[in-house]
């Protein structure tokens, strides 16, 4: 097989042994004679993974008891709906846009209530987060919505604002998992799973018990977090396969040594890119220092008439995927857990080639 490196956004790498443990899986789970694919969502096979895909992920992020856990579809796009649904009722709610995912939240959002941009960064092409003290916040808002990791932009919160009583709400689709986090800080933390957990398919909803109950009346009962919550997330079929994988993907996790484990590998992974990209003037990242993502590092050749040909070279070193999102441009390494160390040297080493090349 060649040997290729992944750096898609999503949906994207993930960690080989994961991938040879389905294998070995595929046609039998652990003697039931049946693929993961083919078990009753209802059945002790299945509700046994399920369980256990959710213990290893509270174990991975130290959930409190007070917090819910819900595997539900539609992914992120569908829970910027979902949210107001669940929480506004009404009321207000504050937005930071700080990148095209949270400018996103807030179209989806508008339909269902007040929203207040309290911050953003448009005006400079969301190159970083705006400093807390000029956020214009709302004591009143049922929430704050932030996107923590834009995976579009590259920009990675390094704190969070002050939000008093107001529950924060977070994005994290792209970053979760990739280093600690005090859950207790948040009111609602929710992420895709096709950037940094598993497949497409499966969202992650980590929302606090006491933000259960408040959803306007109409909302379906498969977006009611309270009802998705006192059904075990089954008040319709699951993303079963998707499950299935994260929670492989939370095993090795564990066995890397835990999310902490996994933070100093990702530190050095993002060390290594941004350190060569800021050595020469042949590439740039636009992005603050401190807003730098370790998980989508967009960067620009100097010369951009070399784009096809970097790709391309690119391509044939087998360094897959690294053409930037088309609303940025330029070329995009995203690196998330899965991604082992040696890809972002071989990424590096084709970078300098391709330098003293041309
Ligand atoms: C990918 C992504 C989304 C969209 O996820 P879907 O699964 O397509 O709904 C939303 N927010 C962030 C931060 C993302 O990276």
């Amino acid at each position: 097989m060649r040997q290729i490196y992944n750096f898609s956004a999503g949906p994207a790498v993930l960690p080989k042994p994961v991938l040879e443990r389905a294998q070995a899986e595929m046609l039998d789970w652990h003697g039931s004679g049946m693929s993961v694919m083919e078990m009753s969502h209802r059945g002790k096979e299945f509700t046994s993974i399920l369980a256990k895909t959710e213990a290893d992920l509270r174990t991975l992020l130290n959930i409190p008891q007070n917090y819910k856990v819900l595997f539900l579809q539609g992914g992120a796009i569908a829970e910027n709906a979902v949210i107001p649904m669940n929480l506004l009722n009404g009321g207000e709610a504050d937005y930071a846009v700080t990148g095209a995912w949270s400018k996103r939240s807030v179209e989806d959002a508008s339909a269902y209530g007040k929203i207040n941009v309290a911050a953003s960064s448009e005006a400079d092409k969301f190159t970083h987060v705006p400093t807390f003290d000029t956020w214009k916040l709302n004591r009143n808002a049922q929430y704050l919505h932030i996107c923590t990791n834009e995976t579009i932009n590259g920009v990675e919160f390094d704190g969070l604002p002050d939000a008093g009583d107001v529950p924060i709400v977070a994005d994290m689709s792209s970053h979760i998992l990739s280093r600690p986090i005090d859950v207790t800080q948040y009111g609602v933390i929710y992420g895709g799973a096709q950037k940094n957990i598993g497949p497409a398919g499966l969202c992650i909803v980590i929302v606090r018990e006491d933000l259960l109950g408040k959803a306007s009346p109409q909302t379906p009962a498969v977006f009611n977090w309270k009802t998705q919550a006192e059904n075990q997330s089954m008040i319709n079929t699951p993303p079963t396969y998707s499950i299935y994988i994260a929670g492989l993907v939370f095993e090795w996790l564990l066995e890397q040594g835990g999310v902490a484990e996994i933070e100093k590998q990702n530190i050095a992974k993002a060390k290594l890119l941004y350190d060569y990209i800021d050595s020469t003037d042949f590439y740039r990242n636009n992005v603050a220092i401190n807003n730098r993502s370790r998980m989508n590092i967009p960067f620009f050749l100097k010369d951009e008439s070399l784009n096809d040909a970097f790709l391309k070279g690119a391509e044939a070193n087998g360094l897959l995927q690294l053409k930037g999102h088309r609303m940025v441009g330029g070329m995009r390494a995203s690196i998330y857990n899965a991604m082992p160390i040696e890809g972002v040297q071989a990424l590096v080493s084709y970078m300098k080639a391709f330098e003293s090349a041309h």
